[in-house]
């Protein structure tokens, strides 16, 4: 397809797009006043989605609605859940989700699948790749899967705590070409339109830099229920519009909302900047919680331009805990980063090597070691619009 611009639709991108991940956001699925499953909005969108299918368009469900659902399942009242309250609202609305999905897709004849997935689940590569595969086996059967953060299981360091980040990273997974979050607000605005009379609607997004990112900075239209606000919107889109994605953020308020979407509804659109070819790297960018950080110098910078690893003389210093293996950012002398890539080295060692040239590492260490701190083939410039 020819590069979006201005003047794309989100109708022609959607009538061609392959695979579609789309994500509910929590105050869509469950009334806010009652704590009751919407099961005609639900109807409405199975619909939408049974229409999509029709046309050759394979789907994903992303579903939040667990924690709101067993909220009031356990009588836990509307304030703020502490962690366990939140794990054992998950566990009693989980189900009921689920249930209501599979009533709701019965008419339709498509059998629905759940899948509950945790941090690791995208954040390792080998259990990534065992996510991937199962996603591919139940596409293939033409299930439908629901997925929902393993609310149960998560605990704060170790939780997206938002839908909206994991259903960009499922997006990624899936290789999906749209990804459309369903939300109470209408797109991107220029400030928040709640509070700021001149607030301009923002409907198309062809690059997701710091001045559109401030856009959603200081207190953010979330709603009550869900967790993730214009923030979070953003970073996932950031995420999958780095992975070759178009991201289109509607309101869903409405029934039918992905029919709305293709008759025109409002809606930002934020465009695919560039595709990483590298299914690698491209799993190393879309990276949540990176464990820890390298700081470097002007000439390491000019160097991971042309191409070069990361070598510990350009490090001035690293943060973090983190194992060979895991995933840092890499910041520049400002402190704004560059890009990512895969460690060589543990924390402790790489404290230790920090600065040195290859040939005093080993010296240092007291054996024989790797000569890069990020190899070149496990790093990633985010900035670059090229392909990588
Ligand atoms: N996973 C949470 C739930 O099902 C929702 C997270 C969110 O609001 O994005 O309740």
């Amino acid at each position: 397809m020819a590069a979006l611009s201005v003047s794309s639709s989100c109708a022609d991108v959607l009538t061609n797009a392959r695979r579609v991940v789309v994500k509910a956001g929590s105050s869509l699925l469950v009334a806010p006043q009652t704590g009751a499953l919407r099961h005609q909005w639900m109807a409405s969108l199975v619909q939408d989605l049974a229409d999509l299918r029709a046309n050759n368009t394979e789907f994903i469900m992303v579903s939040s609605g667990a924690v709101a659902l067993g909220r009031r399942a356990l009588a836990l009242g509307d304030g703020a859940l502490i962690l366990e309250q939140k794990q054992a609202a998950a566990a009693v609305g989980q189900p009921m989700l689920a249930r209501a999905w599979a009533e709701a897709f019965a008419p339709t004849g498509l059998v629905t699948a759940q899948a509950l997935l945790t941090l690791d689940d995208t954040e390792n590569r080998r259990r990534w790749l065992n996510s991937r595969a199962t996603l591919e086996a139940l596409l293939a059967q033409n299930a439908v899967p629901i997925i929902n953060e393993n609310d149960t299981v998560a605990t704060d360091e170790i939780r997206y705590g938002d839908n909206d980040r994991l259903a960009a990273r499922v997006a990624q997974m899936s290789g999906a070409d749209v990804l459309i979050l369903l939300s109470d607000i209408d797109g991107l605005w220029s400030a928040d339109p709640n509070r700021h009379k001149d607030a301009q609607h923002i409907p198309f997004v062809a690059e997701l830099n710091t001045q559109v990112m401030a856009m959603a900075e200081g207190p953010n239209p979330g709603s009550d229920l869900g967790t993730g606000g214009m923030a979070t919107k953003l970073e996932a889109a950031r995420i999958a519009v780095r992975n070759g994605c178009t991201v289109m953020l509607t309101s869903g308020v409405c029934r039918s909302p992905v029919t709305a979407l293709l008759k025109g509804a409002r809606a930002t659109m934020f465009a695919p900047s560039s595709s990483i070819r590298d299914a690698r790297k491209s799993w190393i960018a879309g990276t949540i919680k990176p464990v820890g950080a390298v700081h470097v110098d002007e000439g390491a910078v000019r160097a991971l331009e042309t191409g070069a690893s990361l070598l510990p003389v350009g490090m001035s210093a690293c943060t973090g805990e983190f194992f060979r293996g895991d995933v840092l950012v890499i910041l520049d002398a400002k402190g704004a980063e560059i890009g990512r890539g895969l460690a060589s080295y543990n924390a402790d060692e790489a404290v230790q090597i920090c600065g040195l040239r290859s040939e005093e590492i080993a010296q240092k260490l007291g054996y024989s070691a790797r000569a890069a701190m990020i190899h070149r083939d496990d790093l990633v410039l985010l900035n670059k619009g090229s392909e990588q």
